[in-house]
């Protein structure tokens, strides 16, 4: 499978920054054996779609209606319309500072179905859950209710992202991400037959240079979700680099 390493910038980027997107896709270009994505802010999809077509670029949310009365929020067509081709859902950022539910998130990767997005769906559990041992239960139950029906590996990744390990500098061992990349796997074939074994389930959390080798070697690890480090060039790259010779 052809791994993905996408960026998810956040809140961070002003026009001045679409030379460093210049840049990254510039130097990810040699990487033709791995997609790379960069989930922007809203306002920084059009100016970079257009100024570098060569990047695939994304949004890091939208909303379940196509149109209407929701005052400060971005659908699905307007990302596409802007120039993005996927967009994440359920980042736990937003699960937490948004109050947003499975259902809200199935709405959405819906939506962006719809609109012809990709959609990358996140999934995580927060410390106080792995502590107490329910971190594969609480991910799999985030899984079964973010999920639409109509899940299909051509338009749909999933990102597990453990919320203590977002922007900590701390990472799972390898046997916990084995362990929870194989139970996603396992939920995903289930539900989804031959589809589900085809969805890239990326890793979120920490990942930089120097991890980068060593977790995208584990099983059903299929790419990367990258937030501080995807925001240069030079802390971007050796993780594609590490994705293309991995893959
Ligand atoms: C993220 O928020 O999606 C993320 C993975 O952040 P970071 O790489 O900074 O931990």
């Amino acid at each position: 499978m052809r791994k993905l390493i996408a960026g998810n910038w956040k809140m961070n980027g002003l026009m001045a920054d679409v030379a460093q997107i210049e840049a990254i896709a510039a130097a990810v270009a040699p990487h033709s054996g791995v997609d790379t994505a960069l989930c922007l802010p809203a306002t920084l999809i059009g100016p970079a779609a257009q100024k570098v077509p060569s990047m695939v670029i994304g949004g890091q949310d939208c909303h379940m209606s196509v149109s209407g009365a929701h005052t400060g929020c971005v659908s699905a067509a307007m990302l596409k319309d802007a120039g993005a081709a996927v967009t994440i859902v359920g980042h736990s950022e937003r699960r937490a500072a948004q109050h947003e539910s499975d259902a809200d998130i199935r709405g959405k990767a819906l939506a962006a179905k719809a609109a012809g997005l990709s959609a990358i769906v996140c999934v995580g559990e927060t410390e106080a859950e792995r502590d107490a041992g329910s971190a594969v239960a609480v991910v799999l139950s985030q899984l079964d209710g973010s999920l639409p029906d109509e899940a299909a590996s051509a338009w749909l990744a999933v990102a597990y992202e453990p919320v203590w390990a977002i922007g900590t500098g701390r990472i799972p061992s390898v046997e916990d991400v084995a362990e929870m990349h194989g139970a996603i796997r396992a939920n995903l074939e289930a539900r989804f037959g031959a589809d589900g074994s085809a969805v890239r389930i990326l890793y979120g959390g920490s990942m930089n240079g120097d991890n980068a080798a060593g977790l995208l070697a584990i099983p059903n690890v299929d790419g990367g979700l990258i937030g501080g480090a995807s925001l240069g060039a030079e802390k971007f790259l050796p993780i594609v680099a590490a994705a293309a010779v991995g893959g």
